[in-house]
């Protein structure tokens, strides 16, 4: 290798030997440990499900939850705050982190659990979220009065419309259904119209109940005349008059194209990400037809993404299961539209929050070593640590005009990439490797081929073990030698606790990885 003729470390320490203020990862070499109120960070924008490559789900979870009680008994109401932050803005591929942690403030000292508690309507704002909320905490504490109040607020709170849509849509999640709930916080109101409902909920076989919810709610109206519809035809006609979500549509019609084709006007945008599939097998999506205009259409409303709080990390998800043409247990099978595939390709930038292009010199590297392959994205089976990495690469080279971008593990490599490769493209230019990893990589590498880099960008489990110089020596030895104001970022794809970067180091930033504000993260840290 070149790079040792020119340069040699001073005190280079293996990876495999700590350096002051280190600890050991999970994977045989040392990081830094990050502080409580990164992990929960990290926690509610990634979450724990599916473990990581070397971490199971079980030790992942319980690993957060105790960081996130400390920051509880450091300051609940910040927890609280953070929570509804995160959760209001977006900014995570799901909602159920943010759940989780607001079940345990709920739990908490009285101050914090007040605060849990009236946050709730902005944490939980559909029906399947307050189910999965109640699911969560009966895990932390028992249905006392004040959280029997905060449920009861939430249904009061909801306008009866509304309240109705969700009704229908979400009967029942994880044992949990809204009559259960009901019944448990009996809210009580003055208003006609949602007494009618809640009466509808928990008595959905009486006649009298029935009857009054039709005649003041259009959407149930429009459930029964569905559930008696006799051909697809009748369905798609009470589905355009009504407006009803495919939830209201009896199964045995769910496949008929008519009834996609009436469905697909009002559908919101998350539920169209989740049919493109189905869509296409029904013959309703193919080239050039209304449908793929309207598809395309859609994708292309920048604040109908923003309002329905789309995540990019849904939008890459939807993308991989469109283009491979075929559903995961293989039952569904349609042709991708290729205009499809490049409207969610944009659709993935645009569920970004538009930030304005630094100008800096960025070096993005991206960890494509074994492990990355071996981690869920936020828990997701259709996507890898290691495919959502690139996708996150690709946001840089799109937006930076002076991005470039490697790929690291135990080599460096150089993807043949440009700013409009398509995403799926992206991911199989960089599903080549698949080695062991060093975090030193990038900088040496910098060193090496003198490049004059304003900031790297480094999307990585942190798991790093392989390198006979730790990332933070290479780091030092790239300050001292070409650019002493070189920042790094550290994108974390996974919940563990540690960094490759100390938090002390103020040309250092850490954030978690699929962060819909990562881009808006990034420029301000890199402008600042
Ligand atoms: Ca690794």
């Amino acid at each position: 290798m070149v790079f040792w003729k020119h340069f040699r470390p001073r005190q280079a320490v293996p990876q495999t030997e700590p350096l002051p203020g280190q600890v050991p990862n999970n994977a045989g070499g040392h990081w830094y440990a990050v502080d409580d109120w990164a992990k929960l960070d990290r926690f509610l924008v990634l979450g724990s499900e599916g473990g990581t490559y070397y971490v199971s789900e079980r030790a992942l979870t319980l690993d957060n939850a105790e960081a996130v009680l400390r920051c509880l008994d450091a300051d609940g109401p910040r927890v609280v705050r953070r929570v509804v932050e995160i959760s209001q803005a977006g900014r995570a591929p799901k909602n159920d982190p943010a759940l989780f942690v607001l079940a345990m403030a709920a739990a908490s000292s009285e101050a914090t659990r007040k605060a849990a508690l009236a946050a709730l309507p902005q944490v939980a704002r559909t029906g399947t979220h307050v189910l999965t909320f109640a699911q969560y905490v009966e895990g932390f504490r028992g249905w006392g009065r004040g959280l029997r109040r905060a449920v009861s607020g939430w249904f009061t709170a909801a306008e009866p419309q509304r309240l109705a849509l969700q009704a229908v849509k979400y009967r029942q999640r994880n044992g949990w259904a809204l009559r259960d709930l009901l019944r448990l916080a009996h809210p009580l109101t003055d208003r006609m119209e949602t007494r009618v409902l809640f009466d509808w909920i928990t008595h959905p076989l009486s006649e009298t109940a029935i009857t009054a919810a039709r005649a003041a709610f259009p959407l149930i109206e429009g459930l029964y005349r569905a559930r008696a519809a006799t051909s697809p035809a009748e369905v798609a006609a009470v589905v355009r008059h009504y407006a009803l979500p495919r939830e209201a549509v009896p199964t045995e019609w769910q496949t008929a194209a008519e009834v996609w084709t009436a469905l697909l006007p009002t559908m919101p945008p998350t539920a169209l990400l989740r049919s493109l599939g189905r869509m296409g097998a029904a013959g309703v999506l193919t080239r050039h037809s209304p449908a793929a205009a309207e598809v395309v259409r859609r994708l292309k409303d920048r604040h109908a993404l923003a309002r329905a709080r789309v995540h990019p990390i849904q939008v890459l998800l939807a993308l991989r299961t469109y283009a491979q043409g075929h559903g995961d247990r293989g039952k569904l099978s349609w042709t991708p539209v290729r205009e499809v595939i490049e409207a969610l390709d944009h659709a993935f930038d645009r569920a970004f929050a538009t930030v304005e292009p630094t100008g800096r010199r960025v070096l993005v590297a991206v960890d494509v070593s074994g492990s990355m392959q071996g981690t869920r994205c936020a828990g997701s089976p259709m996507l890898t640590a290691h495919q959502a990495a690139a996708a996150m690469a690709m946001v840089f080279l799109r937006s930076e005009p002076d991005a470039q971008v490697i790929a690291f593990d135990t080599e460096v490599h150089r993807p043949d990439l440009s700013p409009n490769l398509r995403l799926d493209r992206v991911e199989q230019a960089l599903s080549q490797w698949s080695g062991g990893t060093n975090l030193a990589l990038p900088m040496q590498y910098a060193l090496q081929q003198e490049m004059l880099v304003d900031a790297f960008v480094v999307i990585t489990d942190n798991e790093t073990w392989a390198g006979t110089q730790h990332p933070v020596q290479a780091l030092a030895e790239y300050r001292r030698r070409v650019n002493p104001r070189a920042k790094v970022v550290v994108l974390a794809t996974a919940a563990n606790g540690g960094s490759v970067v100390p938090d002390d180091d103020a040309l250092s930033l850490g954030a978690a990885g699929f962060d819909a504000a990562v881009p808006q993260l990034v420029a301000e840290f890199l402008r600042g």
